[in-house]
């Protein structure tokens, strides 16, 4: 039996990672985390037999209180997933936790050397040389969750470095492919939530139309494969079914096929390095067709190459990126920001981030924080001139 620590529990991943436990076999969950979700955290930890529990919401952990649910040990506040992660022997930790609220939990899992399956980007793009760092002096493999990157490794695995010359993340395009930058002014977030075909979390939906998404995935190939960025590209793919490409120095192009569904690529990282029958359907070839790849419209989507800047300029403006896009995002779902706004405020930010790159965890936290501040400084101003 595989233990298994899943954080973000409640979330899009953590619901259909769970979902890949219960279907298959030799897996079992042996700590659970969430946000404020405590009534889908109770259910799932009755469910699987889970007592060791993290919620990062106080107010909301204090109802599952020892009082009240006396066969668990709930870990409550800030860098509780952390906590729930040095303290609960485990054989792999998923960290499917939204935002840079889940650098913490991956720090953890990888000072103690624990295998990684990590959902969660926004890791290795604030954390960046601190995250990979500490993955190669503690010899711990991250095994990447998000869909292009699942595919990539899996692409690589038989490949000599020398012999590739680049990478090639494919993107739907989300719900605004194929629009100018005109037709973005009025968007709302009802619009930028209606993703055409991976149903996902607000905020990683949300980044998906900016094409933000597409940046941080740049940076987190960046780190986890050690590819230099002009040897990292992007292509539109509206049907999703490629998920990604490998171009070696001989000409050949290597692409992973399947259909768009995150259980393939959770599955392969609990499993790895078996592969079990899975519950998702095969993809059928001859009803996929045509399928198209297209050239993004830079001007329409800016986030894009915003993202690739930062990561050329390195650690510490992929951190500030992170942050000011999080703050950006939130404030457009509220209705304080029009979605235009999202990457005139991420430009703000990095035209006041510093090049100095942070060292360690609290250098990291100490960097975001302070984008956040000028972040929603940017978001108010901008509010004043609406
Ligand atoms: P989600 O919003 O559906 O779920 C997020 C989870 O994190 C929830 O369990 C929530 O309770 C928890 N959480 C939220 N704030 C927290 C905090 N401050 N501290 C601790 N826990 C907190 O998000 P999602 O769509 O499942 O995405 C999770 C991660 O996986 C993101 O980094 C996303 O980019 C990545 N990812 C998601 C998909 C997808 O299809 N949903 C695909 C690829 C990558
Ligand atoms: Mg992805």
């Amino acid at each position: 039996m595989k233990r298994v620590i899943i954080l973000g529990a409640t979330g899009s991943i953590g619901l259909q990672a769970l979902e890949v436990v219960a279907t298959g076999r030799d897996l079992t969950v042996v700590g659970l985390s969430c946000g404020r979700q405590v009534k889908t955290l109770v259910e799932q930890a009755m469910a699987f037999g889970v007592t060791e529990l993290a919620v990062a919401d106080e107010a909301a952990a204090a109802g599952i209180s020892p009082g009240l649910f006396p066969e668990f040990t709930v870990r409550a506040g800030a860098g509780a997933a952390a906590r729930l992660v040095r303290e609960v022997e485990a054989d792999l930790v998923l960290n499917a936790i939204v935002g840079f609220a889940g650098l913490e939990a991956t720090v953890a899992c990888l000072e103690q050397g624990r295998p990684l399956a990590l959902a969660n980007k926004e890791s290795l793009v604030s954390g960046g040389r601190v995250v990979s760092g500490l993955a190669a002096q503690r010899g711990v493999d991250i095994l990447p969750v998000d869909s292009e990157h699942s595919a990539l490794y899996q692409l690589l695995g038989g490949e000599e470095r020398a012999a590739v010359r680049s990478l090639i993340l494919t993107a739907s395009g989300g719900p605004f492919r194929g629009r100018s930058l005109g037709q973005l002014r009025d968007v709302g977030p009802e619009d930028a939530l209606a993703h055409p075909t991976w149903s996902m979390g607000a905020k990683i939906s949300i980044d998906s139309a900016t094409l933000m998404n597409k940046g941080l995935e740049v940076i987190e190939a960046h780190h986890l494969f050690g590819v230099p960025y002009d040897q990292i590209e992007v292509v539109i793919h509206p049907q999703s079914l490629v998920h990604a490409l490998v171009r070696l120095v001989d000409g050949a192009l290597l692409a992973h096929l399947g259909v768009p569904d995150m259980r393939v690529p959770i599955a392969y990282a609990l499993y790895h390095p078996e592969r079990r029958v899975g519950a998702v359907p095969q993809l059928d070839l001859a009803s996929a067709s045509p399928l198209e790849f297209l050239e993004p419209d830079p001007a329409a989507f800016r986030c894009l190459e915003l993202a690739r800047q930062a990561g050329l300029a390195g650690d510490a403006a992929t951190c500030a990126l992170n942050a000011a896009n999080e703050v950006a995002a939130d404030a457009f779902l509220d209705g304080r920001l029009p979605f235009l706004g999202i990457p005139e405020v991420i430009e703000r930010v990095l035209e006041l981030t510093g090049q100095a790159s942070p060292a360690g965890y609290s250098e990291v936290a100490a960097l975001d924080a302070w984008a956040r501040v000028k972040a929603r400084e940017v978001v108010v101003e901008k509010a004043g001139f609406a």
